[in-house]
Parts: C-alpha cells; structure tokens; sequence
C-alpha cells in the first residue's frame, strides 16, 4: 500500500508519499526554521499563517515528486497530538477534507510516535525497544512495546534540550557570526564546541543526580552556562555584539553536560528493563531521535553507553530526526498493516497536549 503523509504539528510543513516496503516515493518540506532562528522561536500565528499558504503546495509537491496522483493513495496519515492547536489543524483540516473529496481513509498520528517509529523504515528495529526522543519541545524515554503501545519510563520536568541548546546559542550570540547565522543553535553550538581547546576551564554538575527515576532537567545547565557567561563578559569587558573569548570552550563543556545527562539517564532506563526483562536479551535496541539527536557528540555518548549494555544504537538520517512527513506517512503504514485508528468516517479531534503512552515513571523510580 501507498501512504500520503501530512505534518504540521510546529513549524515545518512537511508530506510524503512512503509504500509499505519504506520507500520514499516523494516528499516535500516547507521549512520556517530560517525565519524563527531571526526571531528567536516559534511563533504560533506566523506559523499558522505560513502553513495555510503552505499547505496545498506542500501535498501537490509531494505527489508529484512520487509520480502519484492522489486515486493512487490507499490512505492519508496526518498529525494530530501533540503540537501547537492552530497549526495542527491545518493539516489536520485540509486532511480530512482530501479524505472526503476522494473518499479515502484518514489516519490520525501521534507525532512523537512517528519519531520513533520511523527508524524502523531504515533499520532492523523489532518491539519491544527503547526510544530516546530529543528535541526542541521535548524530551522523552520510553518503551516502545507495539505499533501503538508506548510505555513512558522518563520525561524533561522543565525545558526542552533543544529549546536550551538555542537559548545558549542566542545568549551567547553566536548568530553573530556569518558561519552559525543560518542554522539552528543546537547545531551552532556543536560546531562551535569543535573548536573549544580547553573545556575543562568549566565545569557542571550532572542534573538530578540523585534521583533514582530517569526523568531530566536541563534548565539547571541553561541558568550555570549563562551565569559563566556573564561573569566572562565582566571580566573581559565585552561589549555589544562580542563574543567571549572562551565561547568554544563554554560552548564545549554546555555540550559536555548536557550529553553527559542525557547518557545517564538512558543508562538508567537500560537497567530498569535489565531489572524486569522487558528487552529481548538478544535483541536490545536503542532508537535516538528528534532534532537533537543530529548532534554527533550527543548521539555518540548514548552510543557508548548502550555498547556498555549490550544496545544497538540506531538513529534515522538527520533529516529524518527532525520534524518530516516521511515519518508520518511511514506510521501511516504500520497502523494500516495492523488496522488501527483507520477512520473511514473522516473523524478527527486535534489534541494539541498529548502523553506518549501509559506512564511508568512511578516504577521505574521504585525499581532502580
Ligand atoms: P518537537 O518535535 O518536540 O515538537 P521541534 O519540532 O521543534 O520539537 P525538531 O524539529 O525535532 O523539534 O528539532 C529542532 C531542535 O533540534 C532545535 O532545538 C535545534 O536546535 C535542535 N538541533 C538541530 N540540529 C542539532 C544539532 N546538530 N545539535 C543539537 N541540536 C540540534
Ligand atoms: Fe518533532
């Protein structure tokens, strides 16, 4: 079977046309990233505006580029939970109204699910196993036992670690800088930390150290790394538009942390499904994704730590790890092959605040 799949949860309007083997028959991407990096974050009502213009385009795109024409379509998948509510009724809306117009099934998508589904279009990815969602709204650890069987072992309790790798980025105005004033500043930071010759001038504590649970919080680094900052700024004298001196180094050991963190607490997931045999012994997999998951320093300290458990380690291609239609569409797939959430009736409810899955955070803080 064919799937169109339609994004629209944040900022990026994104479709796909994916068959059931988990090829990519086409696809298109809007992208507002360039347009929120000047503004410093999303905005709701710019974002709404630009997917309405972008919406139509964006599916046409998507056909076309497939060679399909939309009679050629089994069934349309679009995101509906979680997200920003204007935004996801675009695409929700003008889904529902293809669906009518051309009588086909219409497919809700947890957006968070798709980013961990997804790796199972490019890898060898069996249930149950363990996903790691990283990225400019969230933050999430869980059990991925089924197509639609999430199990929920840890959360961020405050801001997001993309939200604060952007933060940093700003505060420490590395878009003033040609080479960093295009992309987003988690990927701003993990160039800048390649250059940093001495990180260890800065040192942080690691979050939640004694909590036994496997939830994070990352606004503790955001607040010391701006602190350092400033006090750098005092002592150098800088003015305006500067930079500090140490600003790779800063950038370097922020990055440190924050992998060092997010390294932790997936060490304690692992142990917990260690404890109560939850992953197949022989097949323990762990699956990175969301926009941060195309730092490399960060994915390879999850790396280390899953070879350290015996964990394959996958991610999806970087375009893939952010925000896509392909991963909707490929979700798409996986609920029609086991007939799930199929609406033939064309009824959609748009939940812009939605849990990802049953939460066992209460457990896994008793069991560890
Ligand atoms: P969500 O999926 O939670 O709704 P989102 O759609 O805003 O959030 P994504 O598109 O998945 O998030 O990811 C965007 C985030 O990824 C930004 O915060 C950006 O800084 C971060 N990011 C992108 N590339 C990198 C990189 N190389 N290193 C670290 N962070 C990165
Ligand atoms: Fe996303």
């Amino acid at each position: 079977s064919v799937v169109l799949g339609i994004e629209t949860s944040c900022d990026d309007t994104g479709c796909a046309v994916v068959d059931s083997t988990g090829s990519i028959l086409g696809e298109s991407l809007y992208s507002q990233t360039a347009l929120h990096i000047r503004y410093g974050g999303v905005n709701p009502v710019f974002a709404h505006e630009l997917h309405r213009s972008n919406i139509e385009s964006a599916v046409s795109d998507a056909l076309r580029n497939a060679g399909k024409n939309i009679k050629d379509i089994d069934a349309i998948a679009v995101t509906t939970r979680p997200g920003l509510l204007l935004s996801l009724q675009v695409g929700s809306k003008y889904a529902r109204y293809m669906c009518r117009i051309h009588n086909k099934p219409l497919i809700p998508i947890h957006h968070m699910e798709a980013h961990a589904l997804v790796a199972r279009m490019y890898h060898k990815v069996q249930f149950p196993f363990l996903v790691l969602l990283i990225s400019g709204g969230h933050c999430l650890l869980a059990l991925v036992k089924d197509v639609n069987n999430f199990e929920l072992l840890g959360k961020g309790i405050d801001n997001a670690p993309g939200e604060v790798l952007d933060k940093v980025a700003r505060r420490m105005k590395l878009r003033n800088k040609p080479e960093y004033s295009k992309i987003s500043g988690g990927q701003a930071i993990e160039l800048a930390a390649q250059r940093s010759t001495n990180l260890s001038q800065f040192e942080f504590p690691l979050p939640l150290a004694k909590y036994r649970d496997c939830n994070f919080s990352f606004s503790g680094l955001k607040d010391s790394t701006i602190r350092k900052l400033e006090e750098r700024e005092t002592e150098h004298n800088v003015m305006g538009d500067e930079l500090i001196p140490e600003v790779y180094d800063l950038c370097a050991a922020f990055q440190l942390a924050v992998a060092e963190h997010i390294a932790h607490r997936t060490h304690r997931a692992m142990l917990y499904c260690e404890k109560y045999k939850l992953i197949d012994p022989n097949n323990r997999v762990v699956v990175v994704s969301g926009g941060v998951a195309c730092n490399n320093f960060i994915f390879k300290s999850i790396e280390h730590v899953g070879s350290e458990m015996g964990y394959r380690t996958y991610r999806p291609p970087h375009n893939v790890c952010t925000d896509n239609g392909v991963m909707i569409a490929w979700n798409g797939i996986e609920k029609l092959r086991k007939q799930i959430d199929i609406r033939t009736d064309f009824s959609l409810k748009v939940e812009p605040e939605a849990p990802l899955g049953k939460d066992s955070r209460d457990k896994v803080e008793t069991a560890n």
